[in-house]
């Protein structure tokens, strides 16, 4: 873990050149702008390419974190997964170097590219739901609310984000939890198929039965393996309305707090989940516990399940009991929200909780934001969804390794201050680093103790797929040899 500070600046130093070397290129053939032969190759498309000089492309470089908006010398948004390929296989050719955008939700700047091509799915968001055959098909570009209203309209669901303007594309490939993770396992045990275009242009369906190996690799590795242009997943019957909502303390709740998280772990059956949060939030930036509850079924059950901190006195709140269900995940959207510089970290933890771990996390989180400016909107979440179902399936089974008996830990530090970002990364490192110490979980066995989705970039491979690195970094040169697809945790890198 030492080297994760000077790997990410290694990797962003080598991005840096690659970009200048991209600009450079560019501006060489500006008689021959090698853009004007994609424009030309996809005027019979419905791609839309927006160069900096386009109407609309400030808006297109946007992401949920402002760290992550890049100038990219041209964002293209495809329409089919044809088009997706003559993208691919002409930045291949001109050697310039691209990304691809689903949800744009990276903070590492993973789909967000400086001087270089960005493949913008957003106009390639169709879903469609067969309720005979419960399946769920959503284009690459999908956000989870698309997903979540298309599946509703026939009573169904699968499993996705728990903050619905994430992309289906990111958040499955790397894994994908959710607040039906507990009954149904991750996004990527309920993916059937991915429609995708790989390195070399070819589009080929990833499937137990069709390249059964690059399927093994893209649930949890996906981004590093292709551009999926349709995922297919199986769809649950999905209760509707349901029992969710939020309820805020203070922090001298904490104690009860904790008791419950313990009663929680050990009562749950698969049709509840519990979000415990901490923050200190402008104007007043007084700490605050919030706790997202969510009961899959109807209100007397969910008010019976979570009696003991309804009982307690809270500084707000705003349960739903009759929740419809596409509406859960949204939430925490407002907690959530674009704007700002923003970075994702990621830990875990082992239960049972204590006091003086909580106590200690809220001080270093609060110690944090009270000596920094304009920090007071992060937030540190303890993700207590069961993962007995996903333990049912082994770290061997896809190239996901982060199976174990614990729970993830999410932080997202956000700040205004470009002269902090440096800072804030290294404490978030420093502070995730702390969390899985004082949170028990040393070198676990079985999983890797870390969600690719969070964790910030620089780490090695092995750190994020344990055991299945090696086999990951295979397949790589099989499908990816020239590793076009870099910008997500690098495989290539070596520790
Ligand atoms: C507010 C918030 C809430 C979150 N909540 C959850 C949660 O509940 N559960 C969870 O598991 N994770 C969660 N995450 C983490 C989330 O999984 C990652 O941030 C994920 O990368 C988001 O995907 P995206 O498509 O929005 O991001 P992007 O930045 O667009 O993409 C991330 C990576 O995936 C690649 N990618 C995206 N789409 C495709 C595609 N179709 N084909 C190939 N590559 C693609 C990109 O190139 C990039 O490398 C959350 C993140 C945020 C910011």
């Amino acid at each position: 873990m030492e080297t994760i500070g000077r790997a990410y600046i290694r990797e962003e130093q080598d991005h840096l050149k690659a970009s200048l070397a991209t600009a450079g290129a560019v501006k060489i053939q500006d008689a021959n702008n090698p853009y004007d032969a994609l424009r030309v190759q996809l005027a019979p498309t419905n791609a839309e390419m927006l160069t900096p000089t386009s109407p609309g492309y400030g808006e297109s470089i946007k992401r949920w974190s402002d760290t992550s908006e890049k100038k990219a010398a041209a964002v293209i948004r495809p329409t089919s997964a044809d088009e997706v390929s003559v993208i691919v296989k002409f930045s291949a050719a001109q050697k310039i170097p691209f990304v691809v955008c689903g949800g744009g939700h990276s903070t590492s700047s993973a789909s967000a590219s400086e001087g270089g091509i960005v493949i913008d799915l957003c106009k390639m968001r169709n879903v469609s739901v067969e309720p005979a055959a419960m399946t769920v098909a959503a284009e690459g570009g999908c956000t989870w609310e698309d997903v979540d209203a298309a599946a509703a309209q026939h009573g169904l669901a699968t499993v996705g984000g728990t903050v619905n303007h994430t992309g289906v594309g990111g958040l499955t490939l790397g894994g994908g939890y959710g607040w039906l993770t507990p009954r149904h396992g991750l996004a990527i045990d309920n993916l059937l198929s991915a429609t995708m275009v790989l390195a070399d242009g070819r589009i080929v369906t990833a499937s137990e039965h069709s390249h059964p190996d690059l399927f093994w690799a893209i649930r949890g590795a996906g981004a590093s393996f292709g551009v999926v242009t349709e995922f297919l997943f199986r769809a649950h019957p999905q209760p509707n309305p349901v029992y969710a909502g939020l309820l805020i303390f203070p922090p001298s709740a904490l104690p009860d707090i904790v008791e419950f998280a313990n009663a929680f772990h050990a009562k749950t059956d698969g049709d509840q989940g519990m979000v415990i949060a901490l923050s200190s939030p402008p104007p007043t930036n007084a700490a605050v516990v919030i706790c997202a509850l969510f009961y899959n079924g109807p209100a007397s059950a969910g008010k019976a399940f979570f009696a003991p901190l309804l009982e307690l006195e809270a500084l707000g709140n705003h349960i739903d009991p009759a929740m419809p269900w596409p509406l859960v995940n949204t939430m925490i959207n407002a907690v959530s929200t674009y704007g700002g510089r923003k970075i994702f970290g990621g830990s875990s933890f082992r239960m049972p909780l204590t006091l003086d771990f909580m106590q200690a996390l809220l001080k270093k989180l609060t110690g944090f934001c009270d000596s920094h400016e304009g920090v007071g909107e992060s937030v540190v979440a303890l993700e207590i969804l069961s993962y007995d179902k996903v333990r049912a399936v082994s770290n061997e089974a896809m190239a996901f390794c982060n199976r174990g008996d614990y729970y993830q830990v999410g932080t997202v530090f956000k700040w205004h201050d470009p002269a902090l970002d440096e800072e804030v990364r290294v404490f978030n490192r420093e502070f995730n680093r702390w969390v899985r110490e004082a949170g028990g979980l040393g070198n676990d066995k079985e999983g890797v103790g870390v969600y690719a989705n969070y964790i910030m970039h620089g780490a090695s491979p092995e750190e994020v797929f344990g055991r299945n690195a090696a086999r990951l970094q295979e397949l790589k040169c099989v499908y990816d040899p020239d590793n076009l697809f870099n910008k997500w945790h690098n495989l290539k890198r070596s520790r």
